[in-house]
């Protein structure tokens, strides 16, 4: 969804909101106020010579000021094990020139600010992450209202920043609705917080919700200001959907996971950028020969009309995922953000996209409505129909893509085709096809729709959808195509001196040989979108090969990422939703495998949705704050489909 940016006036460089009539800091030093007031507020620099990870929460994240100074902070004081997490609501987001000309106050965080804004997301609700200094730093920018984004947190705070502007002038941040949520994220005699007001009205609230609020100093003119610690918990915890409960585990050491496709590489990656050492269990010699084996996948969330939780999971996943290519191949040598034009080659296409720009939910640097001519224009080619285009999309090679992630120090892969889990004496025993056995403590299962063949998994209803793509050699007599064009099908700008087009989508089909058939059908798809490129092909006789994979798909198409439920468990624990959906289970939780997590499903948006899961369950594994709201985690839980299947008494 849209947000509305921040509207400024400026005082010299300084933003004061026209919204609030108010200033986002002290003009004369602000800097040093920011930090007197957050940093020691919470005695940051003594927490981080600690040796685990600090999470801070802040509302209203305004120009960042006060993550820049905590970052400062970190990078002088850390112990090299602490990491820093910071998450932070914005209901009213900085454009990205706004806040380059604010930083041109503060020369002293250049490092961070240039890292800030080439990651700094488009303006869109919901959770956003950005990494710093290869992980070191976290940024969870969640895009909203605070209220709304802290009831769908998952975390543990450790210190809280009470910022936003002053009470009286922005009422909506300083609300006891906010602070029961703060109350329920915050730890008993440990988390703290420091705020630049000292209302009275906001004492007693913090106290309400079981803080226990002493006065200080106030910086320069200002007579006192408050902070706090949580003492005890005052708001009653009501778990409305104990089934998606998620369970607790120590941090590991080493982590295994069967596959190495996109989502067995991306969390790979996502596990070994925390430390943590990884075997990646592939049954082929190579990575990504199944499903993630294509030459090129389009990079692209296809966007609803009307906000829905598959569309957030695939535009914030779009997001992460282009963050993620940068860093990994900043010379884009094996993707490009070359650009997507979503073609609308059918009445009811065309229908459905007038709605979606009418409804004004995206923001024109995500997707702007296009004429043919325009889309022709921008193509390099004569296009059939009017559409879309995404600028900021494009197109990835999926093989490269897993190369690079696995390449990191702490990732080691081996091959084997694991036919057997077992947990036994406290761990994982995997026996392979030679019936010689491995064991681990913690285990991913990335194996698409092969998770089936173990039993524990086996109850996931996972599907495989065949596909066929057709290649042909860029030739002389090819018009040339400058950015990737989806109609019913999609093809790539060439790369490698080879276009790739496609794709067929067979429900039933089990055949893994290429057929003339699915050619013709994806021929088709292509002279509906790019008629002349297709008679240049026929033209000249092209010869076409081509590769035939399968998606492993779910039935409500979104991926299962989470903890492997035990079937058996949950069926007993939650039987009674047979007859009662709406029942209140107070307090029954039913059993995970001990350590064992599932990343599958991926269907055909693998390349967006892979990276973003891999960094969710990574952060489930390491007990961090997760990247994605609650009710996001919820949809892709691999729980949901033994629930809804009480619920229609399937089960
Ligand atoms: C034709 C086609 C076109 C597509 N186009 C796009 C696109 O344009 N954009 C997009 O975003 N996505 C696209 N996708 C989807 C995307 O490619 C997938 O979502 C993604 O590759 C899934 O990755 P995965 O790791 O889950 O599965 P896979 O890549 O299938 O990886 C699973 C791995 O597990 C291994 N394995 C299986 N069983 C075992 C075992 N017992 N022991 C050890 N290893 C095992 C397999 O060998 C395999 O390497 C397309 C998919 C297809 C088939």
């Amino acid at each position: 969804m849209l947000i509305q940016n921040a509207t400024l006036d400026w005082i010299d460089n300084s933003p004061k909101s026209t919204e609030f009539d108010d200033i986002y800091f002290n003009t004369v030093d602000g800097v040093e106020e920011a930090r007197y007031v957050f940093v020691e507020g919470n005695n940051i620099n003594a927490r981080l010579a600690d040796n685990s990870p600090l999470v801070i929460a802040e509302t209203g994240f305004g120009t960042g000021l006060n993550f820049l100074n905590t970052v400062h902070r970190f990078i002088q004081h850390k112990n090299t094990k602490t990491k820093l997490h910071f998450i932070s609501a914005e209901k009213y987001p900085l454009t990205k020139r706004d806040l380059q000309r604010t930083y041109a106050n503060w020369p002293q965080f250049n490092v961070f600010t240039e890292q800030l804004l080439a990651q700094y997301p488009i303006h869109t609700t919901g959770f956003h992450r950005i990494t710093f200094f290869n992980g070191e730093i976290q940024l969870t920018l969640m895009l909203g209202d605070a209220t709304d984004c802290f009831s769908k947190l998952n975390a543990r705070v450790d210190a809280w920043y009470l910022d936003g502007f002053s009470p009286s002038r922005n009422p909506d941040m300083w609300t006891s609705a906010l602070f029961e949520k703060i109350a329920l994220l915050s730890t008993p005699h440990s988390t703290t917080l420091a705020t630049f007001t000292s209302a009275s009205k906001i004492r007693k609230s913090l106290q309400a919700v079981g803080f226990d609020i002493k006065k200080r100093p106030g910086f320069g003119l200002k007579r006192e200001i408050i902070a706090g610690t949580f003492i005890k918990s005052t708001t009653p915890v009501i778990e409305a959907k104990p089934w998606f409960s998620l369970p607790k585990s120590a941090r590991p050491t080493h982590v295994t996971i069967i596959g190495g496709g996109l989502s067995g590489c991306s969390t790979a990656y996502s596990l070994a950028q925390r430390g943590i050492k990884v075997t990646i269990i592939e049954k082929e010699k190579r990575l990504a020969t199944a499903g993630s084996g294509n030459r090129q996948g389009a990079l692209y969330a296809k966007l609803p009309v009307t906000p829905t939780k598959q569309g957030e999971l695939h535009l914030t996943g779009f997001l992460h995922t282009i963050n993620l290519l940068k860093q990994t191949d900043p010379t884009q040598s094996f993707w490009s953000q070359c650009g997507v034009a979503q073609l609308a080659t059918k009445e009811n296409e065309k229908i459905r996209q007038q709605e979606l720009i009418d409804n004004q939910h995206y923001p024109t640097s995500l997707v702007q409505q296009k004429s043919a001519a325009e889309l022709s224009a921008i193509s390099g080619t004569a296009v059939s129909s009017s559409g879309l285009f995404f600028p900021d999309a494009g197109w990835v090679s999926p093989v490269d893509f897993c190369h690079a992630l696995a390449n990191h120090p702490n990732i080691n892969i081996v091959q084997h085709d694991i036919k057997l889990i077992e947990h036994t004496d406290q761990q994982w025993t995997l026996t392979n096809n030679s019936s010689e056995r491995l064991h681990c403590s913690h285990l991913v299962i990335c194996n698409a729709e092969l998770a089936s063949q173990f039993e524990q998994t086996k109850h996931l209803p996972l599907k495989a959808i065949r596909g066929q793509v057709s290649l042909t050699a860029d030739n002389a007599d090819l018009p040339k195509l400058d950015t990737v064009v989806c109609g019913e099908g999609y093809i790539s700008p060439a790369q490698a001196g080879i276009f790739c087009f496609g794709a067929t989508f067979d429900l039933k089909g089990k055949q893994r040989d290429v057929t003339q058939h699915d050619h013709d059908k994806n021929l088709t798809k292509l002279a509906d979108a790019l008629p002349e490129f297709h008679h240049a092909l026929l033209k000249k006789k092209a010869q076409l090969s081509g590769r035939t994979a399968f998606r492993c798909s779910t039935p409500d198409y979104m991926p299962v990422v989470g903890p492997a439920p035990v079937f058996s468990d949950y069926i007993d624990t939650y039987a009674r939703l047979r007859k009662d959906k709406n029942w209140r289970f107070e307090g029954a939780t039913a059993q995970h495998y001990p350590n064992l997590y599932v990343n599958s499903g991926h269907g055909s948006k693998g390349l967006i949705t892979c990276p973003i899961s891999a960094e969710l369950l990574a952060s489930m594994i390491c007990n961090e704050p997760l990247p994605l709201p609650k009710t996001l985690i919820d949809s892709v839980n691999p729980a949901r489909f033994i629930i809804k299947n009480l619920i229609k008494r399937a089960i």
